[in-house]
């Protein structure tokens, strides 16, 4: 596309996850303007959900806090949280983006205080915990969001819960008026950074997700043994809340087959042995059975694979599991057939865990309102469009882990900026 020279050197990025806030921090850290548009109450994106990161099991909270040090110091990053894009229209250096946000029904005055929370019984399903347990109506979408400010569930403002909490809040911080808005920003440069959902469970019907609540999913079980989850951190069966001692986990759930996701979402190896060090660091008698079709462990995570191998409690078994029943007493089985030795194996457990992939957004339940090039995936090709100032960073281009994700940010905020000079 001819390069008309840039009439906006603000840079957009759409997305606030990891790679979303990455970029946003290295333009503005450079210089730029840069404005950061998340679709949830607060920033963060799925990493956030995460009990631990593999490969050192440092908890996710320490990488995303610094983050939000970096942004709170720098007055010329605007973050927008409940927005996305509705429109594009322009081209680089001089774009017109259609925002539209969605009601919070909490504004800036908000302390976190809580008062809200406590003035109402109605409960929601928590979406932070993917609806595992219920949350009040008025909720902080998590104990370390950013930004720190309550959020209440479109239905309860919609009745009287909603003047319930409105007359607890000592701070005048709630809006039960505030409706959908739209509006125009004009930028140079858009980077695309809407990451991914998990690959829909109950879609592999022979897994009889559906049929079990001890047949979870690997996102669920990040929460379960997360200490701000539903079950404060404990490896607890859904069903009646005992101790899940005998797990097995299952990967390529739905991935590397046509009929679902036929990629390798390349991370979930490790987070399988990632869940098997949760399960045996929290019981001393545990097993875990991993089923695999072959273990991919790339690059430096070799080492934590290695880890996993030396621990007699935790088997590797090669086989993509046929199917999965009930037994007579509720718990999941698992047939197959073992791939070397052929032996028909049928094997109950206390708790399944599907490793299902990741979808990128802009496939699954987001589609970008602008023509980008996307693999036969849905994937944004990474550097399409850096003559025409649009570039993907993180999951939005390609399956990454976060160390990856971070560093394609970071490229990303280059090209932005070489778009918006006009370089
Ligand atoms: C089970 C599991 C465990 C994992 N564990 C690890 C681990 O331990 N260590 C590791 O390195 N990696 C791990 N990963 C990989 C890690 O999740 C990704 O690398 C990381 O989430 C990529 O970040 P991202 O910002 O690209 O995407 P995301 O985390 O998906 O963030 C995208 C953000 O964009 C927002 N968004 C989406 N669409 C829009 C829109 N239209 N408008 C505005 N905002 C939008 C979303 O709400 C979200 O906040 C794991 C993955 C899985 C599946």
């Amino acid at each position: 596309m001819a390069n008309t020279g840039p009439e906006s050197q603000t840079i957009l990025v759409v997305g606030g996850g990891i790679a979303g806030i990455t970029a946003a921090v290295e333009v503005a850290e450079t210089g730029y303007d840069v404005i950061l548009l998340e679709r949830d109450p607060s920033l963060g994106g799925r990493v956030t959900r995460f009990a631990r990161y593999f490969p050192k099991l440092c908890h996710p909270t320490c990488g995303l806090e610094i983050n939000y040090q970096r942004i709170k110091k720098n007055s010329q990053i605007k973050v927008i949280t409940m927005a996305t894009v509705a429109a594009v229209s322009g081209q680089r250096g001089n774009f017109t983006v259609t925002v539209e946000t969605q009601p919070r029904h909490v504004n800036a005055k908000c302390t976190a205080c809580g008062d809200c929370a406590r003035a109402t019984e109605m409960e929601v399903p928590n979406p932070f915990n993917y609806g595992l347990d219920r949350t009040r109506a008025a909720h902080l979408p998590h104990e370390h969001a950013f930004p720190m400010r309550y959020v209440i569930a479109p239905e309860a403002a919609a009745n009287g819960e909603g003047e319930k909490m409105k007359a607890a809040c000592k701070y005048g911080a709630i809006d039960l008026d505030e409706k959908p808005e739209t509006f125009e920003i004009k930028v140079g440069a858009i980077i695309w950074a809407t990451g991914w959902k998990p690959y829909d469970a109950a879609k592999i019907t022979a897994y009889a997700y559906d049929l079990s609540p001890d047949i979870i999913s690997n996102v669920e079980m990040e929460r379960l043994a997360a200490h701000d989850g539903p079950t404060g951190g404990r490896i607890l069966r859904p069903s009646d809340g005992e101790p899940a001692k005998r797990v097995a986990l299952i990967q390529c759930a739905g991935s590397r087959d046509v009929n679902h996701l036929p990629y390798c979402s390349r991370i979930c190896c490790l987070g399988s042995l990632k869940h098997a060090a949760y399960l045996r660091e929290q019981y001393a008698d545990a097993e875990a059975d991993i089923y695999y079709i072959d273990i991919r462990a790339h690059d430096k995570l070799e080492a934590f694979y290695n880890r996993l191998k030396a621990d007699p409690q935790v088997h590797f078994i090669k086989s993509k599991p046929g199917h999965i029943e009930i037994g007579d007493d509720g718990r999941p089985v698992i047939r197959g057939e073992h791939t070397l030795s052929r032996e028909i194996y049928e094997t109950p457990y206390d708790l399944v865990v599907l490793a299902t992939g990741m979808e990128p957004t802009a496939a699954a339940d987001y589609r970008p309102p602008v023509e980008l090039i996307q693999d036969e995936y849905g994937f944004i090709v990474p550097d399409d469009g850096v003559d025409g100032g649009m570039i993907a960073a993180g999951v939005a281009g390609g399956p990454l882990d976060v160390s990856m994700s971070v560093q394609s940010a970071t490229a990303a905020a280059l090209k932005a900026i070489q778009a918006v000079r006009g370089v």
